[in-house]
């Protein structure tokens, strides 16, 4: 085990263990300690050896949970300690990750870190739901922006920019504003039958899609009651997704992941 205080940022990917990469599963085997958050997979949380501190960070609904600040506290801390610290993220660490806040704070406390990139949910669900991010004919690019917004405050997107039928739009965060973006999306000139879809689960063996219409698509995961992780996709490129549907998950009993199964808070199971 190395000896030397860093903190490592990695992305673990969307949820199959297998999507990390060789380097993140290198660095979780020389942790000292793991730090973790709601959208890391139980089954990633399964390849961290025996004996190694785990913290966990993610918000629970309804119970207590730390606050960003107090997560940099914590990561501060752990920096200063004589630990190897994996700061284990879901997806990718810089993207909607806050990861770029938590590497700042390190910095200004002078603490060495490294960031090891993950496979982000637009990458990964999309390509699981057999969905290409671009195809030529369909979409000459695409755009990642966040569906998140305070209670009761509209978002603040760009919207005549985002409807743009050329590009493919990934919504991160965007189930419960589903209603609000495809009014924007449609008010801004976005045909209502361009192909969209929802992701839930993506990567792992709990994955379920989606596929409809920018119009319709908000209905038809309220009928299927989609919850978070979810993943919107919208634009031409979901078109291909029945042809491209490659991937069957296959639920095992014991890899269903149930409310309440994360460790608990700081718990160490050494
Ligand atoms: N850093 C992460 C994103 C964190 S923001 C990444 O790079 O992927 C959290 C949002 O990411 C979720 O609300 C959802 O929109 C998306 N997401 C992350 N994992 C997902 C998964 N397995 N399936 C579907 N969406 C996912």
């Amino acid at each position: 085990m190395s000896r030397d205080s860093c903190v490592y940022f990695i992305g673990a990917g969307p949820g199959d263990p297998e999507l990390m990469t060789i380097k993140a599963n290198r660095l979780l085997n020389e942790a000292d300690v793991v730090v973790y958050d709601r959208l890391v997979s139980k089954e990633i949380m399964d390849l961290v050896p025996t004996g190694v501190s785990r913290i966990y960070v993610g918000k629970r609904p309804g119970s207590y949970h730390l606050t960003q600040e107090e997560i940099n506290e914590l990561l501060v801390k752990l920096g200063r300690s004589d630990r190897t610290v994996v700061r284990l993220k879901g997806g990718d660490p810089f993207i909607f990750g806050r990861g770029g806040e938590e590497v700042l704070e390190l910095q200004k406390h002078g603490l060495k870190f490294e960031i090891v990139p993950g496979i982000t949910s637009a990458a990964a669900c999309t390509a699981y739901a057999g969905i290409p991010l671009t195809h030529r004919g369909l979409a000459t690019g695409a755009r990642m922006v966040t569906g998140h917004c305070r209670a009761n405050m509209p978002l603040d997107l760009n919207w005549d920019s985002l409807a743009d039928p050329d590009t493919t739009l990934v919504v991160y965060m965007g189930l419960g504003q589903l209603p609000q973006i495809a009014k924007k999306l449609i008010a801004a000139g976005l045909a209502p039958d361009t192909p969209a879809a929802a992701i839930e689960n993506g990567t792992s063996m709990r994955q379920r899609r989606c596929i409809s219409t920018l119009v319709d698509l908000d209905d038809r995961v309220k009928e299927l009651e989609f919850c978070t992780p979810t993943l919107i996709v919208i634009g031409r490129v979901v078109s291909l997704a029945s042809k491209l549907d490659w991937f069957q998950p296959t639920l095992v009993d014991d890899l269903s992941l149930e409310e309440g199964d994360d460790s608990p808070l700081m718990h160490a199971d050494a």
